[in-house]
């Protein structure tokens, strides 16, 4: 059962089944949490050849395993590999792909950290890196050089959610011989079928919708047949993994990873919805409406949208009013990271770190994860703190 494969079930079926096994775990539901670094052999025959399954504890557990395989099952990649953080992820699967005198493609709008691993870390390891504008599309062509090797997409993009035309910048990548990595963490596996669209690797930050309960960091990385052995290789190299207890929690967010995507789904477009209609909000930036860079992009490339969008305040709302807007929210708290139960609001501002773009939102930016709290509830927090931008 734990390694079953595209067998014709149902996602959502196949999210109760992946990764466990109760014939090999005592008739238990779920597997246990294997921890270990030293696995003993019995003989010394077994021992110089190495027989057995897990060699050491760098080299995985079972625990490991059963999310690697249940992922891998649910991505369509070749293989996976796990880390202790998103961002980890991000980093493993960067350098799994470049090497020194390479030039690497980023949209202006990823992830900042991700940015920041570009300037600091592979820029002294010799990598040149060029913003592009996320909306690029085939226009990528212009930026490619003789040394480019790799083309990193993230979509919908971090804070301002532009989405991607991914299946026409992966054509012309593979045109190039460039490889393609996605951070696909915003959708998951669930609502966006980063493989089938052409991407050689997948990467998302476990620590949102698999987790799910802002109680753990983790990374996942999906690579397709062609970079599956590369991607094993560099991550024995590093020998970074995640805890047992972090994979085993991750198991379990996989039960229900399907509904509470579905959920947000639906509360966040409700959310969303209504603010179009506040005379407060200038603009949501949600990528299943019309507002939003991509928009119909996301409507014939996703299945599905999760519980993180954006809004744009009217510009006559003064910035010095914000704290009294968001220091007594009842319900949403102010904080980084996203994808648990919990309602968060933050606000942001890119206009110092991007590059390619000019970002002028021309009013306050917020950023919205709507979280399992009543739908009504949350509204009259909103509601409220918006009066007391006017007080
Ligand atoms: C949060 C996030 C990450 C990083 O995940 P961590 O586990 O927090 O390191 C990477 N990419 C995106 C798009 C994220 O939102």
């Amino acid at each position: 059962m734990s390694h079953m494969k595209n067998n014709g079930f149902s996602t959502e079926t196949q999210l109760t089944q992946l990764g466990r096994d109760p014939s090999k775990q005592m008739g238990f539901v779920n597997g246990p949490v294997y921890r270990g670094s030293t696995v003993v052999y019995p003989t010394l025959d077994d021992l110089d050849h190495r027989r057995s399954t897990f060699t050491y504890g760098t080299a995985g557990t079972p625990t490991i395993r059963d999310l690697e395989t249940a992922w891998t099952a649910l991505t369509g990649g070749a293989g996976t590999v796990l880390s202790p953080s998103g961002l980890g992820s991000v980093a493993l699967a960067l350098l799994t792909t470049l090497k020194a005198g390479d030039h690497l493609l980023m949209p202006d709008s990823v992830y900042s950290p991700s940015r920041t691993f570009c300037d600091q870390f592979l820029k002294k390891m010799n990598v040149e890196t060029t913003y592009y504008d996320p909306m690029i599309g085939e226009n990528i062509r212009s930026l490619i050089k003789e040394n480019t090797t790799v083309l990193f997409l993230e979509s919908p993009g971090s804070q301002t959610f532009e989405v991607q035309d991914i299946p026409a910048l992966t054509q012309i990548a593979k045109a190039h011989n460039i490889t393609t990595i996605i951070d696909n963490t915003w959708a998951t596996p669930l609502f966006f079928d980063a493989h089938k669209h052409g991407c050689d690797l997948s990467l998302e930050a476990g620590t949102k919708y698999l987790g799910g309960h802002s109680d753990l960091l983790l990374g996942m990385i999906s690579a397709n047949e062609k970079w599956w052995k590369p991607l094993r290789a560099t991550y024995d190299l590093f020998a970074m993994l995640p805890g047992a207890e972090d994979c085993f929690l991750a198991l379990r967010g996989l039960r229900t990873l399907h509904i509470r995507l579905k959920e947000a789904e639906q509360r966040a477009l409700d959310i969303a919805q209504w603010l179009q209609t506040q005379p407060e909000v200038a603009k949501v930036l949600h990528p299943a409406l019309p507002d939003c860079p991509g928009h119909e992009i996301w409507k014939r490339d996703f299945t599905g949208s999760s519980g993180l969008f954006s809004i744009i305040l009217k510009p006559e709302i003064e910035r010095t009013k914000l704290a009294n807007m968001l220091d007594h929210m009842q319900l949403f708290s102010m904080g980084f990271s996203w994808g648990g139960f919990e309602s968060l609001i933050t606000p942001f501002d890119c206009r110092s770190y991007r590059t390619a773009t000019v970002w002028n939102p021309n009013g306050i930016a917020l950023r919205l994860q709507i979280g399992l709290e009543g739908v009504e509830d949350l509204k009259a927090d909103l509601r409220a703190g918006f009066d007391r931008l006017h007080q």
